[in-house]
């Protein structure tokens, strides 16, 4: 190690983070002036940007770490209580596994990402009433032919991995009717039924397809000749809560985003629980 940094220093950036866009450069320059000012001058060009940086990921790793730890203990010792009530009073598990049986009410994940919403006393399911919304940004890009960061997933990561985003924009390739077959078959005749394994009726993605043509129809946003992700999608709650985030690779909206976190959001939620408006 080269540089000690005061672990408050590394506290007060990261809160400072929270609040303004990260800004490396900035707040190292900020620091060497305030220190060259009280007389300790740094010696060399940009002394202190790259190894002050490195300080702050690896000390904001470190706490991720260290909180995703004290998660897993709380997990640990909660289902312990939860089984002890079991027991005791014979009744069926509140929260059972995900994945293996149907879920009675919204999934830990998304209990944890916005209590308002999906947590609370369990009533009956059928009475649970969640928004969601969903929307695009193309600030967020990596060059095509910069190197990728190696993998480093964050323990509560919202970003749902691309092999998934993959396998709806195949089968969205699959199935998308040509023009000819729209015009012979107007939406009317059509049987409104749900498409795939998402509980959304098909009249509701039909309608969201035509509004991805009507504002997006040719028009490029990014451009994938220099970058190959072009862009965030991201699901939120009516609280601005991120529930679910997806990297997006093409030059504008697809559909197949949409689909990956609706199917992602209904994934968490009890099986009796079906989707109805315009997405
Ligand atoms: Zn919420």
């Amino acid at each position: 190690p080269s540089l000690a940094v005061e672990l408050q220093v590394l506290n007060l950036v990261t809160s400072l983070f929270l609040r303004i866009s990260p800004n490396h450069t900035a707040v190292s320059s900020t620091l060497e002036a305030f220190l060259e000012d009280r007389g300790y001058v740094m010696k060399g060009e940009d002394p202190l940007r790259r190894r002050f940086s490195n300080a702050l990921q690896w000390y904001n790793t470190l706490q991720d770490r260290a909180s995703h730890f004290i998660d897993e203990l709380i997990d640990v010792a909660r289902e312990e209580r939860l089984r002890e009530d079991q027991e005791e009073h014979e009744v069926p598990m509140e929260t059972p596994a995900e994945g293996s049986t149907p879920l009675l009410r919204p999934s830990e994940y998304l209990r944890a990402r916005c209590p308002i919403c999906f947590g609370g006393k369990s009533g009956p399911s059928n009475q649970l009433n969640a928004f969601a919304c969903i929307d695009a940004v193309f600030m967020q890009k990596n060059n095509k032919h910069a190197s990728r960061d190696p993998l480093r997933e964050h323990p509560k990561t919202v970003f749902i991995p691309e092999s998934e985003v993959k396998l709806w924009e195949d089968y969205v390739a699959e199935v998308r009717p040509s023009q000819e077959s729209k015009d012979e078959h107007s939406r009317s005749a059509r049987n409104d039924h749900y498409e795939g394994s998402l509980r959304v009726p098909n009249s509701v993605l039909d309608a969201c397809e035509d509004s991805f043509t009507a504002a997006d129809g040719t028009r490029q946003k990014a451009s994938t000749q220099f970058f190959d992700s072009t862009g965030l999608m991201g699901m939120l709650c009516r609280h601005d809560r991120v529930l679910w985030l997806v990297n997006m690779t093409s030059p504008g909206e697809r559909q197949h985003y949409v689909f990956t976190l609706v199917e992602r959001l209904f994934n968490h939620l009890p099986s009796m629980v079906h989707g109805w408006d315009s997405l």
